[in-house]
């Protein structure tokens, strides 16, 4: 494949693709990156007119409409059917192979519609007004990186077809993939919110938590939520929480990290910025409520870490044992056996073993 430089203007801290029609910065000003990624390392930003962190001709912007191009291992319905495990989910819907999702930039609501017609591009429609260019990038490039579409799954497969415990479900659900929750302070809620409790009961908690504190948007005679932010919470009391059924530790957990999501002592780009995944791991289980399950689901489910591995889950456990057939599940010192050939693979042998589930 082709490498893409990406050029940096000193002057102004934002990066282009080459291809980018602004005007030409001076020689002495530029800096060239590998990776879209290494520049914002480096504190530069984005430009608005080439989209620079957007994959490279991977998305069609139709206006109204924005295409993406997937990944040949890729299959919508597939991530849909995890999507949909619930009917209790409060942050999207999916209804006819379709799926409904509320977001918000610049403090404007978008609706969107994202489906995937037969041997077509992921389609993305804008139910609300047209967003503006950046927003419609932002846009793509969000459920670019919901669906987990810049991982290449080909060394994956190949793997899982000569392993035990993955050879059916790598292809029974082929083209399924991660699916990403952006926020991280939703991932971590999403994670304190299902502690010890099943799943069924965790989305029932997590529908009256989005309902009474999540904003609200009407479209169609129908309402959607967006996830509360920091904010709400941090400002909440315990006894409002505890209304909703959340036990007294959780609802101190959540308050306690909304108000260090408020303050910024805590944020993903620089959990991100960490050189392992295994300092980012370490940060979140200092915070109260985060164990070890914890920090594992949510460096698996927000921050793309490939070995993530909550070996202690007990879903994760019992699609072990279903799959090899075992009286017992398999202790987390098994799995880790099992496990000797998935390096770099665990978070994706893990979502797959979940699905296995639903
Ligand atoms: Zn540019």
């Amino acid at each position: 494949m082709k490498r893409i430089k990406f050029i940096g203007v000193k002057t102004t801290k934002i990066y282009c693709l080459p291809s980018c029609p602004a005007k030409a910065p001076l020689p002495e000003n530029i800096v060239y990156f590998e990776t879209a990624r290494q520049a914002e390392h480096h504190g530069f930003r984005s430009c608005k007119r080439c989209f620079p962190d957007f994959p490279y001709g991977k998305w069609i912007d139709k206006g109204s409409s924005v295409f993406l191009t997937p990944p040949k291992e890729f299959d919508f319905s597939q991530c849909l059917k995890f999507l949909a495990r619930s009917f209790k989910e409060p942050c999207h819907a999916v209804e006819e192979g379709a799926l409904f999702k509320l977001l918000k930039f610049d403090h404007k609501p978008i609706l969107l519609k994202i489906r995937k017609p037969y041997n077509s591009n992921l389609c993305i429609d804008f139910l609300t007004s047209r967003p503006k260019k950046s927003i419609r990038a932002r846009v793509a490039k969000y459920v670019w990186e919901w669906f987990d579409l810049e991982t290449n799954l080909k060394p994956f497969y190949r793997m899982a077809k000569k392993d035990p415990v993955l050879k059916h479900i790598a292809k029974n659900f082929f083209g399924l993939r991660i699916l990403v929750i952006h926020d991280l302070f939703e991932a971590l809620c999403w994670a304190i919110i299902g502690q010890q409790i099943n799943l069924e009961f965790a989305y029932t908690l997590k529908k009256r938590f989005v309902e009474t504190f999540g904003e609200k948007f009407y479209f169609d005679e129908k309402v959607f939520y967006l996830f509360p932010t920091p904010q709400t919470i941090s400002q909440q009391a315990v006894s409002d929480l505890k209304r909703l059924q959340l036990t007294g530790k959780k609802s101190e957990y959540i308050i306690e990290l909304a108000c260090k999501f408020k303050n910024n002592e805590i944020t993903k780009s620089a959990l991100l910025n960490d050189d392992h995944f295994e300092t980012a791991r370490k940060k979140l289980m200092h915070l109260r409520g985060i164990g070890k399950w914890s920090a594992d689901y949510v460096c698996l489910r927000c921050l793309g870490d490939p070995a993530a591995f909550p070996v202690d889950d007990v879903g994760l456990q019992n699609a072990v044992r279903q799959q090899l057939d075992l009286n017992e599940k398999p202790t987390p010192e098994e799995i880790l056996r099992y496990a000797t050939g998935w390096k770099n693979w665990q978070a994706y042998a893990t979502f797959y073993l979940w699905r296995s589930l639903i």
